[in-house]
Order: structure tokens, then sequence, then C-alpha cells
């Protein structure tokens, strides 16, 4: 964070109720007392359990130079400025922030895929210098300003993600980040109980491409219909990536081996092989972005292939987990209608006729879509070669009816995780390569742990 005094703060936040205004500065931002550092800036959120104004006295303590709060607080150590709306006052930072740097800024959204995309398009522009990144998952309104908030002068570009829930988030989190390439993934399902439709969902994301500037480039996913309708939102010029003949970036002559994805890429009159250590097309789908956004910023190809060559599956996003009588495919952190699909296509992949089990349960927030997305799933596990389906949940029941239709030799419904668990031992072969795969409020993961051992 660029330094910046106390009084200087208290004017960027136009705060008119200050406790021992003083010129110290402040050059770092925690919303956390625990992580507090010397000369930060620490914010006091009242949150559902804690209320962070009873930390400011620790705060100081561990060396803040100011506190920002929205109660009345007294506490020595340091300056106290009160605001009206604490969120407000760390993106109107993370604004001034962002306005300190020059460099590319990348913001990234879509259904599906977004923190993989981010990982790769990070990983590729670290081949410029060092890139500062949103950590793990924290692409909300809260997040996206802290991610902004770690910057240093090290950092050559930022790269954001940008979840959204709802019309208008997308909006605002641009209006902070001011991004000058925009990345959407795809247009699924997700949200789809908030949005009404998946044109809804298609325009929401499409606040991404309104907020680009002339100069700026918008990146879309060529195989996407929804993307190829919004893209004259954008005034910034498109690259398209994806499998498609016309698209800009292509990839072609796709295989799949027990390291990963290996795959051509395209681009002008070049091509260059490229590998991923993850599986599935989603994934070459998700490198494409990650490359096109580097040939944006002046990269190469020849650039990319070994930065994305190291970009391995976080924690329950697709990892293999391979043992002895069993492989897992842990892939339980989410799950909707098409990340289904991509998934099933893996196991399809990496495991032969026989032993593909797939444990699959509810897909949440697909609101009028629940049935026939759950259905939609179903027949891709007897479309794909699925030998057995674990489907767990209330929902997954329609799951479980599409694939007995679709002639799934075995087919097991169970309303609860711990029902599951209990049936596991009798429903796995000898052998097997199982994927494991739900929404996230499902837990599926302590599934993946009893599964581990067996392994
Ligand atoms: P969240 O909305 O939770 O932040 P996300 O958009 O960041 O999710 P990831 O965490 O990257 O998505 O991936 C979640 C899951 O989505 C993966 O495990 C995989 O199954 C699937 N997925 C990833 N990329 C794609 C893609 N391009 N198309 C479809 N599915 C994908
Ligand atoms: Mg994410």
């Amino acid at each position: 964070m660029t330094p910046i005094s106390v009084e200087e703060l208290c004017r960027l936040l136009a705060c008119d109720d200050v406790a021992g205004a003083s010129n110290a500065l402040v050059t770092g931002i925690a919303v956390d007392h625990r992580e507090v550092q010397p000369q930060d800036a620490f914010v006091a959120f009242v949150g559902q359990r804690v209320n962070g104004h009873q930390f400011v006295e620790d705060a100081f303590s561990r060396g803040a130079s100011v506190a920002i709060v929205t109660e009345n607080v007294k506490a020595a150590g340091g300056s106290i400025l009160r605001v009206q709306d604490a969120l407000l006052a760390v993106q109107m930072m993370a604004e001034y922030e962002r306005q300190q740097f020059s460099g590319p800024v990348v913001g990234i959204t879509g259904s599906n895929g977004k923190t993989t995309t981010k990982e790769m398009v990070a990983a590729v522009l670290g081949a410029m210098g060092d890139c500062l990144f949103t950590p793990a998952n924290r692409n909300n309104e809260l997040g996206l300003p802290l991610t902004i908030l770690q910057r240093q002068a090290r950092h050559r570009s930022i790269v954001l993600e940008m979840g959204m829930r709802g019309f208008g988030q997308i909006r605002r989190l641009c209006e902070i980040a001011q991004p000058t390439i925009g990345v959407i993934t795809n247009i699924g399902y997700s949200h789809i109980e908030l949005l009404g439709s998946q044109e809804g969902i298609a325009r929401a994301k499409g606040e991404l491409l309104e907020a680009l500037p002339e100069h700026g480039r918008g990146i879309l996913n060529r195989d996407d219909p929804w993307l190829c309708r919004i893209a004259s939102k954008s005034r910034a010029p498109i690259t398209w990536y994806g499998f498609a003949k016309d698209a800009d970036v292509r990839a072609d002559g796709v295989t799949w081996a027990e390291d990963g994805m290996h795959f051509r890429v395209h681009w002008r009159n070049e091509e260059r092989s490229f590998h991923i250590p993850t599986f599935g097309l989603h994934n070459v789908a998700n490198a494409l972005a990650a490359i096109a956004v580097g040939l944006t910023v002046g990269l190469s190809l020849a650039d990319m292939v070994a930065p994305l060559a190291r970009v391995e599956a976080s924690s329950g996003r697709l990892r293999i987990l391979k043992g002895t009588r069993l492989t897992v495919i842990d892939d339980c952190y989410n799950a909707s209608p098409s990340s289904m699909q991509a998934s099933l296509e893996v196991l399809q992949h990496i495991a032969p006729p026989g032993q593909r089990v797939a444990i699959l349960g509810d897909m949440y927030e697909l609101g009028d879509h629940a049935e026939s997305g759950h259905k939609e799933v179903g027949e891709a596990v007897g479309r794909l070669g699925v030998d057995r389906l674990l489907a767990v949940g209330k929902m997954a029941r329609w799951m479980a009816e599409a694939a007995t239709a679709a002639g799934v030799p075995h087919v097991l419904h169970i309303p609860t995780v711990e029902g599951a668990l209990s049936a596991l031992p009798s429903f796995l072969p000898e052998e097997a390569t199982v994927l494991v795969k739900a929404s996230r409020g499902m837990q599926l993961e302590r599934m993946v742990a009893v599964l581990s051992p067996e392994m």
C-alpha cells in the first residue's frame, strides 16, 4: 500500500470525526486485529459473532497507526477515525491505491473457473515481474479491495477474481479495480436464483465488459454462445479464445496423459505445444484465457510454456489422489451442471470402463432449474460411461432417476451424507477411480477423507 499520513487518510475518507489526528504514516491495512502490523490502519467491522471495536486497543498495542471505526471507541495509542461505513472506507482506500498503479489490471469473472484462471493468469504474468493476485477465493466487495491494498512497489501487474451473486456487484468491483483487461470464462447457472435466467447472468457478468476502457482488452471464451452475444458491450477490442476454429487464441491436438493435458496453441502465424498438470478440457480453456492475457501484455507463447506447466490444482478442485486400489478425483469444492459434466469427462478419460465411479451430491442455488439441472447431470453420467453412481442428497434423486433411465448399471440414491458414508464400503468395486463432487454446502470432503485411507 502507498504510504499515506493519517491526515491525508482522513481527507480521503471525508471523515470529520477524528481523535488524535496526526501525521503518523499508514503503510498497510488489517481487518483482523491478530494480523495487525506496525503502521497499519485497523478497520473495525461489526461481524455477526465478533465486534472489531473491542480490539482497537489491541490493534494499537500491535503498532496500528490508526483505527477506522463506526462506533464510539476510546482507546489510547493511535488515531481514531470515525466513518459511516467501514466497508466503504476500505473500498475508497483501494480506489485510491488503484489510481497509483499504471500497470495492467486484470479482472476475471465467469460462472466457473475464475479461481483456476486467476492462478494461471498470475503464473503467466509472473514472467514479466511480480504479480499481485487475489489470495484463495477472496473475490467479493471486501476481498477485492483488500487485495488491491496489498500492492507493493515491486508489483508489475494485478490480477483480481470478481465474484457476484446479483446485478451491480461486478460494476461496483470494477469501479474500485478499474480493470484494463477483463476475462469472462463462461456463463453457466451459478446464482440463477437471484438473476432469474442465463440471460440475467450474462447481463450481470457483462458489467465487466462495460467497465473496460477503449484502450483495454476483453478476453472471452469463443465456445460460449452467451459470451458471443454480449461481446458488443465492450468498447475495448476482444481477443477470443477457445477450441472454435475462429478463435484468436485456439487450442487443438488435445491429449490426456498421466501428468495432465497436452495441447497445441495457435495464435496468428505461431503455434506451440503446452502442458498443464491438471485435467479436463475446461482447464485447457482456462489456460487459453491466461495465454490470451499474456499475449495482450506483450508476452510470447514461448514465455508462457514453463509458467503454465507449474500451476497445480488447488484443494478440492479436480485434485487427483492416487492410491493402490483406488484413485480419487477430489472435486468437492463446488458444483454446477456444467462443472459436473466437465468432471465426468475427466473421469471418463482417466479411468477404464468398469472402474468409473461417481459420487455426486446436490447442486444448490439452481432455483427453477434444480430439477432439470440434476436430470441433465444424471443423463451425462449415462452418456459418459460411468459404471456406478452414488447420488447423495435430496435433489440428487433426480440425478439418480435420469442415470437409471440412461442405462447406468449401478445407481444408488441416499438422501444424507451420513447414510452414504455407511453405504460406501459395499458400493465400491475392488478397483476404481472415484469422482467426488457436489455443492460446497454438502461438504463431500467427508467422503474424500473416508476414501483416502482405503487407497
Ligand atoms: P467460485 O464461484 O466458487 O469462486 P470459481 O469460478 O472460482 O468458483 P474454480 O474454483 O476455478 O471456479 O473451479 C471450481 C470448479 O469448477 C472446478 O473444480 C471445476 O470442476 C469447474 N471448472 C473450472 N473451470 C471451468 C470451466 N472453464 N468451465 C466449466 N467448469 C469449470
Ligand atoms: Mg473462485
